[in-house]
């Protein structure tokens, strides 16, 4: 960034964007678990670790720099466990006197921390949603649950960070696009918590290493209230996506 060139590649042709940074955090995460865990030795191959060195890079190149994450997340037998959401912009608005950036980390069964966990508003439907991703079927299904509100902002490790800090009280997103790096960490915090998430036939994630990464069926989370947001998602909806 502070080069003034982003590099910015197209991977796919389809708003799916990868930028200089992307490619070095991934380096650098690579190499320092390589440095601290030199003589790590994993059993049957059930233990995956699943990395998005930068989670939201389309607002990164748009200069919404708090949307983005870094996400490091654990899978031990195909279930998400633990995870790291870095925010490494976090604050960067606030001025001086704040410290730039923060780590939350959970591990499930221990519980989540680096926040304050706080409910969303009691009686309120407040949706989050993808920012740059969107279809009529994304808007759509939104539609179909009456929100009173939504918060349209990118990156799945972002949006889970609104459900647990009480902004909003589902993620939905009825769209294929969203990749198992994307679900893995903010899945163990969320579950950490006592949240939920699935795609959005109900169906749980699964993180072994053989997996399709592309979570073709969606997303639906929250932290609480799971089946009334569940029971509303329209059969159509359901239909047009293929888990
Ligand atoms: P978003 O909510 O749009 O920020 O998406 C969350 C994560 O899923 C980001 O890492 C996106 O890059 C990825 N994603 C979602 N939809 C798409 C799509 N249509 N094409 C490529 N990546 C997507
Ligand atoms: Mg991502
Ligand atoms: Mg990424």
């Amino acid at each position: 960034m502070a080069t003034g060139d982003l590099g910015i590649v197209e991977k796919t042709g389809a708003n799916d964007l990868q930028t200089k940074a992307d490619r070095l955090v991934q380096m650098s995460i690579c190499a320092s678990l390589a440095r601290k865990f030199p003589k790590v030795t994993i059993i049957g191959e059930e233990l995956v670790i699943w990395v998005d060195p930068l989670d939201g890079t389309k607002e990164y190149t748009e200069g919404l720099l708090d949307h983005v994450t870094v996400l490091i997340g654990i899978a031990y037998g195909g279930k998400a466990i633990a995870g790291v959401i870095n925010q490494p912009y976090y604050n960067y608005e606030a001025g001086v006197n704040t410290v730039l950036g923060r780590t939350i980390w959970g591990v499930l069964g221990i519980g989540a921390f680096g926040f304050q966990l706080t409910e969303a508003p009691a009686g309120k439907h407040i949706i989050v949603t993808t920012r740059s991703h969107s279809s009529t079927l994304v808007n759509d299904c939104i539609s179909a649950l009456n929100p009173d509100h939504v918060i349209r902002v990118g990156g799945a490790g972002n949006k889970i960070i609104q459900l647990i800090e009480g902004k909003a009280s589902a993620y939905v997103f009825a769209s294929p696009g969203c990749k198992k790096w994307d679900t893995c960490a903010p899945e163990a915090i969320l579950h950490a918590v006592g949240g939920k998430i699935t795609d959005m036939h109900g169906n749980p994630f699964q993180y072994n290493k053989e997996v399709k990464h592309m979570n073709s069926a969606g997303v639906l989370a929250t932290l609480r209230n799971y089946d009334y947001y569940a029971s509303l998602i329209p059969n159509t909806v359901k239909q047009s996506l293929v888990p």
